[in-house]
């Protein structure tokens, strides 16, 4: 008996003992980490690491920084499929991966409505960029064309640059630029990689431009549930139209809802589209008003509009995002 609680408690010690070492070890390993991540003289954190860790906000821009840096770094989005970027609030695991991020990049213009704060906090301790900051401002859309009095007090622009895909191209040229002064050893490899993915992107604008001009004008008018295709309808040409503003923050009215229904009936419009990242009721009230008006508008399909398909699936990509859109699109509208 003796024997069996000497051999429990010696058992126990070196459980004990298993354990202090296992916390010593990741001690040492994080300790380790630490040494490799260096404060530089500009305030921006630079890295010895082998493989950098990144960390994106949208799927979207997650996408991009995926076809320039291959396997050479690792590339995590926080905002994945369905989900809506202008009310999204970072999560405790959110936090954790963004201060445990090299690098990170974000859209800007207030997309990222609630997090912009604390991304612009973190950008004075390590590289946070902006991939609109250095796009051409003159092609940006001005929000506030008509309210005078708004203009005057601030300037917003519209965020969602990602639906022109000539304009989304800049966004290469920035994490190109960012990524060979984060990594230099890859930089060869990223710019030829850039180069390939700039024209994918050539392809796809020439392409979507043709597809949409196919759609007689009288019918080219799209019709969602928030106002995120302007920059679509001024690439594209095609004329949009949205129940609620640039962000779903806004909400609408009645009066609304009647002016949609109105301008369906008047330009016989056949289909209205969804959002994945947008809820479907508010735009059930449109083809409802027009059904009492006798007027018969479906549903054309469902848009990808501020976020991308499941992984793995032909939206999962922003190309297939885009390519779904414009199909979807052009087979409902003709
Ligand atoms: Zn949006």
């Amino acid at each position: 008996m003796i024997s069996i609680i000497l051999f429990h408690i010696f058992a126990l010690q070196n459980e004990l003992n298993m354990q202090r070492n296992f916390y010593v070890l990741i001690t040492v390993l994080l300790l380790g980490f630490m040494a490799c991540t260096q404060k530089a003289e500009d305030g921006q954190t630079t890295t010895s690491k082998e493989t950098l860790d990144i960390v994106t906000t949208t799927g979207m821009i997650g996408d991009v920084v995926k076809n320039i840096v291959g396997d050479k770094a690792n590339v995590a989005s926080l905002m994945g499929p369905g989900v809506d970027p202008h009310l999204y609030k970072a999560t405790q695991g959110d936090l954790k991966r963004i201060t445990e991020a090299d690098v990170i990049f974000y859209n800007g213009l207030f997309l990222e409505g609630k997090m912009e704060e604390i991304l612009l906090k973190l950008a004075k301790k390590k590289p946070v960029f902006a991939i609109s900051e250095k796009m051409p401002k003159s092609r940006f859309i001005d929000y506030n064309i008509g309210k005078k009095e708004e203009r005057k007090s601030k300037q917003i622009f519209d965020p969602h640059i990602w639906f022109d895909v000539d304009l989304w191209s800049n966004s290469v040229d920035v994490i190109l630029e960012k990524m060979k002064a984060q990594d230099a050893k890859n930089e060869a490899y990223y710019t030829k990689n850039a180069a390939n993915y700039k024209r994918t992107l050539k392809n796809l604008h020439t392409e979507s431009q043709q597809k949409i001009a196919s759609i007689p004008k009288a019918q080219r008018l799209l019709i969602t549930s928030h106002d995120a295709f302007g920059y679509f309808g001024k690439a594209y040409d095609i004329e949009v139209n949205a129940l609620q503003g640039i962000s779903t923050v806004t909400e609408f009215g009645l009066k609304d809802v009647s002016n949609l229904v109105n301008m369906i009936i008047d330009r016989d419009i056949k289909s209205v589209f969804i959002e994945s990242s947008v809820a479907a009721k508010p735009l059930e009230a449109v083809i409802e008003g027009c059904q009492k008006k006798g007027h018969d508008v479906r549903i054309g399909g469902t848009l990808y509009s501020d976020a991308m398909g499941e992984d793995g699936t032909p939206a999962g990509t922003y190309v297939g995002m885009v390519k779904h859109n414009v199909n979807t699109i052009t087979g409902a509208l003709k």
